[in-house]
């Protein structure tokens, strides 16, 4: 299910994106989320990111490309506890890639 938001500024700074910003998938679309994975910033559409619901009406966003790479890793439906680990092996990777 899409979720359509309204194109306004309250949303991109919300989400800390600039207007410019471009979805990393399709280079097509106004990144509206950021994918938890790799931080580019993606389009909401389902093309080019997997939305997952999150607590406290937080999402949870994988960009295509990042959700290939851990499909094996990744359910649809996450439990907390995995959530959890899942994050930590993002910030793992994150920081590993700053740093190189
Ligand atoms: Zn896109
Ligand atoms: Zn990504």
């Amino acid at each position: 299910m899409d979720q359509v938001k309204e194109d306004n500024g309250d949303y991109y700074l919300y989400n800390h994106l600039y207007a410019w910003e471009t979805c990393s998938e399709c280079e097509a679309f106004r990144a509206k989320d950021i994918c938890q994975h790799c931080s580019q910033g993606v389009c909401s559409r389902k093309k080019c990111c997997n939305i997952f619901p999150h607590k406290n009406n937080n999402q949870f966003i994988v960009c295509n490309t990042c959700s290939n790479e851990i499909e094996d890793n990744f359910v649809l439906v996450i439990k907390p506890d995995e959530l959890r680990l899942l994050k930590q092996k993002i910030k793992g990777k994150i920081a590993m890639n700053k740093s190189s």
